[in-house]
C-alpha cells in the first residue's frame, strides 16, 4: 500500500543518490552534499511518522543533543583532520545500528516468531556494528595520536585471537539464530565482536588508518543496511548499500594506489604513522632563499608543483595560485602533479586547489604526468613527502615500497618547501633530499610561497 511514508522514502533515497552524484566532482560536491543532507531530513520525517512511534521527549532529546554536538564538531574540524572526524562520526553509526539491534532483539523477545530473514540480518548488523564502532574508535585514537600510531599486536597469536572472537560473535548469533533468547547471549556477541573491532585495528599502522577507516565505514553502511531489511526500512536499505557500495570502492581505489592489498592491510604490521621520525641520515641538503627560488621559476620554461599534505596544513593554496599565475604571465607553463593519496583523504589536493580557482585543466593525474617530469626544468614539492619518495622505486627494504610515486626526481630541478627535516606520514627517511639537483626552502609554506611572489613581482 502506498501511503506518506513510503513516498518519503522514495524521495529520501532519489535525494541521496542525486547528492552521490553530486560529490563526483570539486564543483558539485559542496551542492551534493546538501541535496544528501536534505534527503536525510527527509527519511528522519518519514521514520518519526512511523505509527506507534512513543517517547517524544527522548527523540526529541536525542536529535537536539545529536545537532548540539555534530553541528560545530562539524563546522570546526579542520580539512586535515577530517578522517578522524569521518572515523568517529563512522563509529557512532555502526554503535547506533548495534543499538538498534539490541532494541529489536528485546522488542520480539529474542526474534521469537519471526521470519528467519529478521534474526539473521539483525544479528549481521550487530556483529558488524560492534566491530565497526569499537574499530573505529580506535582508527579515531590513532589519527588524532591519542593511541600510538605505530602497530600494536600480541604477536603470532594476533591471527588466531581474532578468529576466536570473531567465531565467538558468530557462535552467540548462531544460538539465539536457534531459539537461545537469553538477553546474555547478545551482549555476549555484542562484547565479543567489539573486541574483535579493537584486536583488528590496534595492529594497523597509522599510515593506513585512512584506508581502514574507508574499510570500516562501508561496513556500516552494511550493517545499516542490513538493520534496514530487518526494520522494513526502505531509506535504511537503500542508504546503507549506498555507503556501502561507494565506501567499498573508496577503500579499493586507497588501497590500489598505495599498492596495498586490503588483505595485507588488515593483516596489520606497515606504518609507523607518527611523523617525528628524524628524517634522512647522510648526505647533505642545500637551504635556499626565497629570492633563490624565484629566480629559478622564473627563468623556468616548464614547472610542475606538486602538492602534499604540508600545504593543506599551511593552507597555502591560494598563496600557490597566486605565484602560478604570476608565473604563467611570465611565458613559464605551469603544471600541478596530483597523487592519488597526496593528503589524507582521497582528492584532498583537489579539493584544495579547485577552493583556489586553480585552473582544472592544469591538475593532472599521476599517470598523466608522470612521464612529463623529464622534460621539466623545475619540479616544486610543496608540503609532500611520501609521495615523491623515490626509495618506494628502488629501496626494497623500504616499508613504502611498491607505492606508486611522482617521479619527482627525474625532472632537471628540485624545490622542497617544508618545515624541516621530518618525515612525512609513514615515518621514513626521503632521500630526494639528499640529492644533488635539490634544494629546499625550509619555513611554513604558506609564508615561503608568498615570499616568493614578493620576489617574483620585485623580478
Ligand atoms: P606526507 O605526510 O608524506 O608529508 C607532508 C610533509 O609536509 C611533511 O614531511 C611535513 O614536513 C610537511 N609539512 C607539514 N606541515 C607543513 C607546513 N605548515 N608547511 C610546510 N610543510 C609542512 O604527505 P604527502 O601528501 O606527501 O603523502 C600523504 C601520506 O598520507 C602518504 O604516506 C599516504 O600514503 C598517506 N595516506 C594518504 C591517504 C589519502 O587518502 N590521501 C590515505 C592513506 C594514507 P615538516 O614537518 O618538515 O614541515
Amino acid at each position: 500500500m502506498i501511503t506518506l511514508r513510503s513516498v518519503l522514502y522514495i524521495l529520501a533515497f532519489a535525494l541521496f543518490i542525486y547528492g552521490l552524484m553530486g560529490l563526483t566532482g570539486p564543483r558539485t560536491a559542496v551542492r551534493g552534499n546538501a541535496i544528501a543532507a536534505a534527503g536525510m531530513v527527509v527519511a528522519v520525517v518519514a521514520t518519526l511518522l512511523t505509527p506507534g512511534l512513543g517517547n517524544w521527549w527522548l527523540i526529541a532529546l536525542g536529535l537536539v543533543l545529536g545537532s548540539v554536538i555534530g553541528v560545530p564538531a562539524a563546522r570546526r574540524v579542520k580539512m586535515t583532520a577530517m578522517p578522524q572526524m569521518v572515523a568517529l562520526f563512522n563509529g557512532v553509526g555502526g554503535g547506533a545500528v548495534a543499538l538498534t539491534a539490541w532494541v529489536e532483539f528485546r522488542e520480539t523477545a529474542g526474534f521469537q516468531g519471526e521470519p528467519a530473514f529478521v534474526s539473521v540480518s539483525t544479528l549481521f548488523a550487530a556483529i558488524i556494528g560492534s566491530v565497526s564502532f569499537w574499530g573505529s574508535l580506535v582508527a579515531f585514537g590513532k589519527l588524532q595520536e591519542i593511541v600510538p600510531g605505530r602497530p600494536i599486536t600480541v604477536g603470532r597469536l594476533q591471527l588466531p585471537l581474532n578468529v576466536l572472537l570473531l567465531a565467538g560473535a558468530v557462535g552467540c548469533a548462531v544460538a539465539i539464530g536457534l531459539g537461545g533468547n537469553a538477553e546474555w547471549l547478545l551482549v555476549a556477541l555484542l562484547v565479543l565482536a567489539g573486541v574483535a573491532g579493537i584486536a583488528v585495528v590496534l595492529p594497523i599502522g597509522g599510515a593506513d588508518m585512512p584506508v581502514v577507516v574507508s574499510l570500516l565505514n562501508a561496513s556500516t553502511g552494511l550493517s545499516a543496511a542490513a538493520a534496514g531489511l530487518a526494520l522494513s526500512n526502505t531509506a535504511m536499505i537503500v542508504a546503507g548499500m549506498l555507503v556501502g557500495a561507494s565506501g567499498s570502492i573508496l577503500t579499493d581505489q586507497m588501497a590500489k594506489a598505495m599498492n596495498r592489498s586490503i588483505p595485507s592491510i588488515v593483516a596489520g604490521g606497515f606504518g609507523g604513522g607518527a611523523t617525528t621520525a628524524p628524517a634522512v641520515t647522510g648526505g647533505s641538503v642545500r637551504a635556499v632563499s626565497a629570492a633563490d627560488v624565484a629566480i629559478q621559476l622564473a627563468y623556468a620554461g616548464q614547472v610542475i608543483v606538486v602538492p602534499g599534505y604540508g600545504m593543506a596544513v599551511a593552507q597555502a593554496q591560494h598563496a600557490v595560485q597566486d605565484m602560478a599565475k604570476l608565473l604563467t604571465d611570465r611565458g613559464v607553463a605551469v603544471d600541478y602533479a596530483i597523487h592519488p593519496v597526496a593528503g589524507r583523504m582521497p582528492g584532498h589536493m583537489n579539493v584544495l586547489l579547485a577552493e583556489a580557482d586553480v585552473p582544472y585543466e592544469q591538475l593532472k593525474e599521476m599517470d598523466e604526468i608522470n612521464d612529463e617530469f623529464a622534460r621539466t626544468d623545475v619540479a616544486l614539492v610543496i608540503g609532500a613527502n611520501d609521495v615523491t619518495n623515490p626509495a618506494a622505486r628502488s629501496d626494497p627494504n623500504s616499508p613504502i615500497y611498491g607505492m606508486p610515486i611522482l617521479n619527482v626526481d627525474q625532472a632537471k630541478a628540485v624545490i622542497v618547501l617544508k618545515r624541516s627535516m621530518r618525515a612525512g606520514f609513514a615515518g621514513v627517511d626521503n632521500p630526494l633530499y639528499t640529492d644533488p639537483k635539490t634544494t629546499m626552502l625550509f619555513g611554513d609554506a604558506k609564508s615561503s610561497v608568498r615570499e616568493v611572489v614578493e620576489e617574483l613581482k620585485a623580478l
